[in-house]
């Protein structure tokens, strides 16, 4: 029961799931630590309400145009039409939380705003209406970085990317090469730069603090770099919040297949790979039948997340179907296909030892916390700049390639699952695993920092 004095943080989550979880665990995080909540949040894919009885839902009905919610619509497209068409009804339920707090009706008043850092017109929003705001990454800080350096790339002539560059390391955001900067298939690479410009402005202008979901042991130097770009000291890397939560897993998207688990408990130890490329991302019919192929050959028994509608060209409610060779090995019980996974209990099983990933963020944080070495094939977005991360710098993963094919694809997999290359980056993994436990633990950087956070938010 929130008390006279009690502070209220005001939350606004991105409407997709990937972005929801995150913010939903800082909610309960903040609630933990005495703050009220009061989460804001679009009518279109709104959260479920369900599993936070503490936390206060106020839906805005905002009136949306086809752009920003037809599911075949370009991301990017998307992004900018939910700013544009969310900024002003955002700003009204924010001010009506601010007079409710005032007037004494809402159980706290206003402390601060904290949104999505996709919300980059919610973040001037809030400052108008003179509430701190800070800005939720749910992606990794080197993403933030990459983002905050695209006027340099440009001014240095590194962008658009053209040649060798696609090859290169480029200094301003090394390790990262030409082709791991952020792109979205489908998206005019002049749409992906005008939403980045639009975020990279919002935070340097009117964001009062940045909160990551990641932790020093792993992004410490980029933290640091986005210190410097932002000019601000109000950083705080809480990750990985669902350690520090210690909540057991969400429904997330779909009702997971729990089917999978009683399959992994009859699996030896580090035997299967896990396979799933996230929430969003959909891939070619040519592509589905490598990897189907690829994994048919490598000999490795599989566990894999199929969404309906994963292939392109398949209807919505449509699972495609599996090609041979696969079939048999699915009916023979040596490898598994499932349209939704609960993935954090599969990763976390014994007989997991790999994850061929996308590198969504939250997928690259819930395998390095269960120490699985990971096989990536990032699609679009933030995942290219994850990916490199986690195969260049923390060792903790292979490449697919990027010519796709049935045989390389068989050769990746064994490499990971059974061979020496493999094996050393599962032991780095494992490295990781214990450094991601140390953040979370009562002394670590992020315990500290979610401390520090919550003082910074009640000092509005
Ligand atoms: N996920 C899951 N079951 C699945 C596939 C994914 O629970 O079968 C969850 C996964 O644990 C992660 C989220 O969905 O928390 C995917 O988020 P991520 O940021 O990795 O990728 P996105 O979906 O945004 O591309």
């Amino acid at each position: 029961m929130a008390g006279a004095t009690t502070r209220r943080v005001v939350m606004f989550p991105f409407p997709f799931p990937s972005h929801i979880a995150p913010m939903l665990q800082l909610a309960e995080l903040l609630r933990a630590r005495g703050l009220a909540v009061t989460v804001v949040h679009t009518s279109f894919n709104a959260p479920d309400s369900a599993g936070h009885p503490e936390l206060t839902f106020v839906p805005m009905h905002e009136r949306l145009p086809d752009a920003a919610t037809d599911p075949g619509a370009d991301l990017v497209g998307q992004m900018l039409a939910l700013n544009a068409a969310c900024e002003a009804p955002f700003r009204e339920a924010l001010r009506a939380e601010v007079r409710r707090g005032q007037a004494g009706r809402s159980g706290g008043e206003v402390a601060c705003a904290v949104v999505d850092g996709q919300w980059y017109a919610a973040i001037t929003a809030a400052a108008e209406v003179g509430v701190a705001a800070l800005a939720l990454r749910t992606d990794s800080a080197a993403t933030l970085h990459c983002m905050l350096s695209y006027s340099r790339l440009c001014s240095a002539g590194y962008l658009p990317i053209k040649g060798k560059c696609r090859d290169e390391v480029l200094p301003p955001v090394e390790p990262l090469r030409g082709r791991d900067l952020i792109r979205v298939d489908g998206s005019d690479a002049e749409r992906v730069r005008e939403f980045i410009a639009r975020v990279d402005n919002a935070m340097r202008a009117a964001a009062m603090g940045v909160v990551f979901n990641t932790f020093h042991a792993i992004e410490a130097p980029v933290l640091h770099k986005i210190r410097r770009q932002l000019l601000t000291r109000a950083t705080f890397a809480i990750g990985p919040m669902h350690r520090l939560l210690g909540a057991p897993e969400e429904h997330g998207l779909h009702a997971p297949d729990r089917g999978c688990v009683a399959w992994l408990h009859a699996q030896a130890p580090r035997s299967v790979l896990y396979v799933s490329l996230g929430s969003v991302a959909r891939i070619d019919r040519e592509v589905f039948d490598e990897m189907a192929m690829g994994l048919a050959g490598s000999g490795v028994p599989f566990l894999w997340v199929i969404r309906p509608a994963f292939v392109t060209g398949t209807a919505d409610g449509d699972a495609p179907p599996l090609p041979e060779p696969l079939a048999p090995v699915v009916a023979d019980g040596k490898g598994k296909v499932v349209t939704w996974a609960p993935q954090r209990d599969v990763l976390a099983h014994p007989a997991i030892g790999g994850f061929w990933t996308h590198c969504g963020w939250n997928s690259t944080l819930e395998s390095i916390c269960e120490g699985v070495p990971m096989l990536v094939q990032p699609c679009f977005g933030d995942q290219t700049v994850n990916a490199r991360y986690v195969t260049q710098q923390w060792g903790v993963g292979l490449e697919l390639g990027e010519v796709f094919d049935r045989a390389r694809v068989a050769e990746a997999v064994r490499k990971l699952m059974v061979g020496e290359e493999g094996a050393a980056v599962r032991e780095r993994a494992r490295d990781l695993k214990a450094k991601a436990r140390q953040s979370v633990e009562d002394d670590g950087a992020s315990a500290a920092a979610i401390d520090r956070l919550v003082r910074y938010m009640v000092s509005f």
